[in-house]
């Protein structure tokens, strides 16, 4: 075992249309790692935070022919995704080929970064797809003394509701069933995993998903903002010479916006939407908080994985057997000064939790 916290990352996005149009103000600064947030009705209010990496992308950048974001001059501020994707991406990467389980979670508030740092858009690959890229490089270049299987999942959960985004029957269906095994722990019942050749094949799937995603989410007149997406990349690799099996999980997990939720529909869907959809963000700030408590001596009598779908199939990435970093995403703007202050609160809880990861080998069958 080795005792390992979460790693918690923070980014600031520049800002979008509607902060320009309203003359929006900069609010967040950074120095280093170290982050800090102006009230901005109140100018001796200051709080500072310290993480594990920020990055800034709110300035300093500009497009390329190819739509690239990039630093206007090398070496610039402007921290872009192949930064984010050294510092995150390539020790999750290197963690799960050595047989760790790694989840990589993104929170923040709707419109604050989540997507794009975890899927990104056009050409702004984000951290799923070039992980996915690298992972078949590695896979490649050492084939002789071990055979590698990948295996692709993605869902969502909507109102305590599991959704496979590649099989659109499971939806009507009424969602998957989540059950529980000694040795397993959690897992959804009949989720499709797809066996994977390469990073296009990954790359097909996942917008297959996000359409999937979408096009229910219209139907049902919901807002994909409020459902969290989970993707599950399966490694196996078989050695041999050794006769030995590793097996390791990489979860990446776009979280439902962290905003207090309104809801524009019906007063049932209200009520439904209040108590499910927030059951699996609450919960999971619960865990989190009792694990913080765990590891400066609180007695904690309770985690509450069980409250939540979420929380269940995050169990082992939090304070369990997994390398886990989380992605706080920001919007500079004074007027989301509350959302961005309640995300680095959150942030920094998580970053007092402790995991303990262990390689899973076993003999091969
Ligand atoms: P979320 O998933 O949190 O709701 P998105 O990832 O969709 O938010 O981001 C909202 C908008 O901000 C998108 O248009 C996206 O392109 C832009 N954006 C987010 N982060 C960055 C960034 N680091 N650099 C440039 N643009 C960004
Ligand atoms: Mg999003």
């Amino acid at each position: 075992h080795t005792k390992d916290s979460v790693k918690v990352a923070v980014r600031v996005r520049p800002f979008n249309k509607r902060e320009r149009d309203a003359g929006s103000r900069c609010i967040i600064s950074l120095v280093s790692t170290s982050i800090s947030i102006q009230d901005p009705r109140d100018c001796h209010n200051r709080r500072s935070f310290c993480f594990d990496y920020a990055y800034w992308s709110h300035s300093g950048f500009t497009r390329d022919h190819t739509g690239l974001f990039v630093p206007e001059e090398p070496g610039g501020r402007y921290a872009d995704q192949d930064s984010v994707f050294q510092d995150l991406g390539v020790g999750i990467l290197e963690n799960s080929l050595q047989g760790y389980n790694a989840t990589l979670l993104a929170y923040g508030q709707t419109g604050s970064g989540k997507s794009y740092s975890m899927v990104g858009y056009g050409p702004n690959k984000g951290l799923v797809p070039k992980l996915c890229d690298r992972l078949f490089e590695a896979i490649r270049e050492n084939q002789e003394n071990r055979q590698c299987q990948v295996f692709f999942s993605m869902l969502e959960i909507y109102n305590e509701q599991v959704v496979d985004l590649l099989f659109r029957g499971s939806r009507t269906a009424g969602g998957l069933r989540v059950r529980e095994e000694l040795q397993r722990g959690f897992y959804v019942e009949g989720l499709r995993k797809i066996p994977c050749e390469n990073a296009l094949q990954v790359e097909q799937l996942m917008e297959q998903g996000t359409r999937t995603r979408t096009t229910a989410a219209t139907q049902m007149n919901a807002n994909s903002s409020r459902s969290h997406m989970l993707i599950i990349l399966q490694l196996k690799q078989i050695f041999s010479k050794e006769s030995i099996t590793k097996q390791s999980n990489i979860n990446l997990v776009d979280l439902a916006g962290s905003e207090r939720q309104r809801s524009s529909g019906s007063e049932a869907d209200r009520l439904k939407e209040g108590t499910a959809i927030n059951l699996s963000l609450t919960t999971l700030g619960n865990v989190i908080s009792a694990l913080a408590d765990v590891a400066v001596g609180k007695k904690v009598v309770h985690i509450p994985y069980r409250d939540s779908v979420l929380t269940k199939l995050l169990q082992s990435a939090l304070g369990g057997n997994s390398r886990t970093v989380m992605i706080a995403t920001l919007s500079p703007a004074d007027i989301c000064y509350e959302e961005s202050l309640s995300t680095l609160r959150y942030a920094e809880r998580a970053k007092r939790i402790q995991n303990r990861a262990v390689v899973n080998e076993s003999p091969t069958e």
